[in-house]
């Protein structure tokens, strides 16, 4: 590596550019020697690290042993097959590849014109896997409609808090802010709440209601109904609902037919609640046959959110977010000044994606979507979601046939929700137990898992999801859970 580097330079760029995939190729085929959870305690980088920045250029070759010694121990290992905590995020080569282009010709794609192929290519991918995901025609960019991404479901949520609040207020005069109330259920995602408060939506409006146990934690339709109703009755304005497949602790399915129709009956057709469906982690499942039934209802959702990032080999960030009604984001988030004046724009001929989300710039992101779908094919993708739940499986009859273990919700897809058993009649242990089995599991460095609570019960997550995981990993992790936990119950 001789001589200045240069701010861009072709050979340059090839030279260092194919050092560097040696070295994240070399950082994947080593990825099962790091612990999956980063051991370091709060503060070590700063140890580490000089004070300022250096006033004289440094060589590759000094960063990259830094990325090793001192950058690659305080990561945590998303991509380790031994990952299985929250909900996975995907990379891939062909996620890689179009990242790494969309890097390479770094354009800035707010208007149609600033780029027209990263604006058509968007709409085009996004009309592809609405129709992977049998999405009603009406998600489509041929209607009225169209699908957009975002960097993450929470910005697809608040776009569409935003879109929804404007369209009512226009209705009811914008004074009423303080009468519309937000639905949704103790199992919905906090970025809905973190929209309502960005959004101005009153806290004491912000309804989250009592998901269902006896439901495997989905909510039931006569909860939102008797909500709306009561609400309507105090002259508030309900006018959002959020349902979500696949919920971040437990992966329940809300049903979205019946509550979907509730939404429209209640507040009558012409001002009806926007109903948003949050498929962020289990989205990528439908696209399987066999899965696709959760979805029933989505025809009466206004907008609807998948996260390409999670569990669709699509390195992130990378959030499809469909909405029937282009028209209510634009009304909400266009602006037109002077400097950015065009004719494709001014002629209505185009889409300007900037008037779809919150910040003006946006990158070539559809290139790695297109890509992981072209590359892989709907098949493999699909034969890709299957082997996860199938690694699921094993792993929730591996726990099934340890009697000290139980599972506690039924696995949908590729979680497992299970927890390690109290001593007989010690159910107040429980917790304690759980949490510090999760502790000593994790601090192995073997396996990484997270939890969560249901019922004011502490549960442990496994989710399957990462792209290299294999039947090994599985049972491997398994057999650490079980030895953490022979060793704990050991000292009760
Ligand atoms: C992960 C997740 C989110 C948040 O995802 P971001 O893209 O990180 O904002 C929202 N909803 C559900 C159901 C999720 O699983």
């Amino acid at each position: 590596m001789e001589g200045e580097l240069k701010p861009m330079d072709a050979e340059q760029l090839r030279e260092y550019g194919h050092k560097m995939v040696d070295f994240i190729a070399d950082y994947y085929k080593n990825i099962e020697n790091f612990p999956v959870l980063s051991q370091v305690q709060p503060g070590y980088l700063r140890k580490l690290l000089p004070e300022t920045a250096p006033t004289h250029s440094e060589t590759l070759q000094d960063v990259l042993e830094d990325v090793q010694t001192k950058i690659l121990p305080g990561v945590t290992h998303w991509q380790s097959p031994d990952y299985f905590a929250y909900f996975p995020s995907n990379s891939s080569v062909a996620g890689f590849l179009g990242e790494m282009l969309s890097a390479g010709i770094n354009m800035v794609g707010f208007s149609w014109i600033t780029s027209p192929a990263a604006t058509e290519l968007e709409m085009i991918v996004l009309d592809w896997l609405a129709k992977a995901l049998k999405l009603p025609d009406e998600f489509l960019s041929t209607g009225q409609g169209g699908g957009v991404i975002q960097g993450t479901a929470s910005e697809a949520v608040l776009v569409v808090i935003l879109a929804a609040r404007d369209k009512v207020l226009r209705r009811v005069g914008k004074d009423a802010i303080s009468k519309l109330v937000v639905y949704c259920s103790d199992q919905t995602h906090s970025s809905l709440q973190k929209a309502c408060q960005i959004g101005g939506i009153y806290p004491e409006n912000f309804r989250v209601l009592k998901a269902d146990p006896s439901r495997d934690y989905a909510l039931s339709p006569d909860t939102l109904s008797e909500a709306v109703s009561h609400d309507m009755a105090t002259g508030l304005i309900p006018f959002f609902f959020c349902a979500t497949i696949g919920t971040t602790s437990s992966t329940a399915v809300d049903p979205l037919l019946e509550l979907g129709k509730i939404a429209k009956v209640k507040s009558g057709e012409s001002n009806s609640i926007w109903f948003h469906v949050d498929a962020a982690y289990a989205g990528s499942a439908c696209i399987c046959p066999e899965y696709r039934g959760y979805m029933n209802g989505v025809e009466e959702a206004d907008s609807f959110n998948m996260n390409a990032h999670k569990w669709f080999l699509t390195n992130f960030d990378c959030s499809a977010l469909w909405v029937k009604d282009r028209s209510a984001l634009i009304q909400s988030l266009s602006t037109n000044p002077e400097y950015l004046k065009n004719k494709a724009s001014q002629e209505n001929l185009v889409v300007d994606y900037k008037d779809w989300q919150v910040p003006l710039g946006r990158r070539f992101r559809s290139l790695k979507l297109w890509m992981v779908l072209r590359l892989y094919g709907l098949e493999k993708l699909q034969a890709y979601i299957r082997n996860h739940i199938e690694l699921a499986k094993l792993f929730e009859e591996l726990v099934a046939q340890d009697k000290r273990f139980e599972i506690v919700t039924p696995r949908k897809f590729s979680l497992v929700c299970f927890r390690l058993l109290p001593p007989p009649s010690n159910e107040d242990y429980a917790n304690k137990l759980n949490h510090d089995l999760l502790d000593s599991v994790n601090s192995t460095g073997k396996l990484f898992i997270s939890h969560t609570l249901l019922s004011d019960r502490y549960i442990l997550r496994f989710a399957v999801g990462a792209p290299l995981t294999e039947e090994r990993h599985i049972v491997g992790a398994w057999k650490v859970l079980q030895d953490e936990a022979a060793t704990l119950l050991s000292k009760c």
